[in-house]
């Protein structure tokens, strides 16, 4: 019988990782939430709606009718990237630059209301694997398996750090450790379904687990 699988959890804690080799191992669809907070963010950029210190909430708003989201599977890659009204805006929305903007953007109930609404609806057939901030106690209450990812600030600032540089971007470890963190505290405060661990979540911490380790361990987990 197929089910929901929710994945919730600060940045970098392994979420997207760990969603993946689930969906795959399962035959399940992986879904990556934080793709789409991504990508209104880049929209927010590109219109000028958002800065490093500006924030035009309101124009933003407005548009949301006119932000399209889709995600469009890739064999070559094994997973599903982001488009944005039709582009696809998979490598851009990665960059260290959206991150520094994305909680903000995030933190408008908004923007939220439509991310959940088009989430909740991805999740109408079973067999599904999501991650993010508030799947597990705002999209998929409901959920089956509901884990909660836990790892040191300093490891999923390292974490980042490698892939960003693998992605051949040049920044900073203290750069990746202080978004880290910011993105932890905006997350973790914001009025509108700020991330909690659901009461019925799986906490894992993987600070000191492997890829493999946490995978065994879940696998058996969705099997129970
Ligand atoms: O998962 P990822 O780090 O790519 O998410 C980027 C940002 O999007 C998070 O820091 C958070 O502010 C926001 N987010 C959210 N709710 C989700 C997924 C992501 O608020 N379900």
């Amino acid at each position: 019988k197929k089910i929901t699988i929710a994945i919730d959890g600060f940045s970098s804690t392994g979420k997207s990782t760990l969603a993946k080799q689930l969906a795959s191992h399962l035959g399940y669809v992986y879904v990556d939430t934080g793709a789409m907070y991504r990508a209104v963010t880049y929209y927010a950029m590109e219109k000028g709606y958002i800065t490093t210190d500006s924030f035009n909430k309101e124009e933003l708003i407005a548009d949301l009718p006119k932000i399209q989201l889709q995600f469009k599977f890739n064999e070559a890659l094994g997973f599903a990237e982001m488009y944005l009204n039709g582009n696809n805006v998979e490598k851009i929305i990665r960059t260290l630059e959206v991150s520094r903007l994305v909680s903000k953007v995030a933190a408008v109930s908004e923007v939220r209301a439509k991310l959940v609404e088009q989430q909740k609806q991805m999740g109408a057939d079973k067999g599904i694997v999501m991650d993010g901030r508030d799947i597990g106690t705002v999209v998929f209450p409901d959920a089956e398996l509901k884990l909660y990812m836990i790892a040191s600030a300093e490891t999923r600032a390292k974490r980042r750090y490698d892939e960003l540089l693998q992605k051949g971007e040049n920044v900073e470890f203290e750069d990746v450790l202080q978004n880290v963190k910011e993105r932890d505290s905006i997350d973790s405060s914001r009025a509108d379904s700020p991330l909690v661990k659901a009461d019925d979540a799986i906490e894992i911490d993987n600070s000191d687990m492997t890829i493999t380790e946490q995978f065994e361990k879940v696998v058996q987990l969705a099997h129970k």
